[in-house]
């Protein structure tokens, strides 16, 4: 089997069962987890458009986009804690509040955890799909990379393959 696809196998199924929601909140646990490299199978290009703006894919059945297009707020309220969004971002839980879209949404409102990260706020004004285009990652010393270094190699990993793809 080839190692990169297991392991990225192992870090979809850890998203799904264990976390969720954006790179932010999964990253400490699959790092835990044993976070290395491998984020895409070789024969995967990666596609800008199709990830989050640091390079991060959320699961496709997270608890809090469900809770939030269902106005969920029982699950919300789980989703709250586990994701300890209290602990991290000050802020008491209130179900009108208390809502993610995804990092990429245009057309809901922004929710608590993507209106706080730099590396989004950053992609967003430089006008780019995800850091992946982003010639400065390498020396990039936004929060997201300095706390998830692996994470960080990973995402350069991909860069260097969708460079070497458009010839860059
Ligand atoms: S860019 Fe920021 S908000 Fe979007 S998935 Fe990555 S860490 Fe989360
Ligand atoms: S400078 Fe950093 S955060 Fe901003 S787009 Fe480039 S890699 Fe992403």
């Amino acid at each position: 089997m080839n190692p990169k696809v297991s392991r990225r196998n192992f870090l979809m199924k850890g998203a799904q069962v264990c976390v969720g929601c954006c790179a932010l909140i999964a990253l400490p646990k699959l790092s835990a987890n044993g976070l290395s490299s491998g984020f895409l199978p070789d024969n995967e290009i990666p596609d800008p458009k199709k990830l989050n703006y640091c390079g991060y894919k959320c699961p496709d059945d997270c608890k809090f986009l469900a809770a939030s297009i269902n106005n969920d707020t029982a699950l919300k309220k789980e989703a709250f804690d586990i994701w300890k969004i209290e602990e991290k971002y000050g802020i008491a839980f209130d179900p009108e509040k208390i809502f993610c879209f995804g990092c990429k949404t245009t057309d809901k409102p922004e929710g608590v955890i993507i209106t706080n990260c730099t590396v989004r706020k950053c992609a967003v004004e430089k006008k780019i799909d995800c850091c992946i285009e982003c010639k400065e990652l390498t020396g990039c010393s936004k929060e997201l990379w300095t706390q998830f270094p692996d994470f960080k190699k990973m995402v350069i990993e991909m860069q260097t393959k969708y460079f070497e793809t458009r010839g860059a």
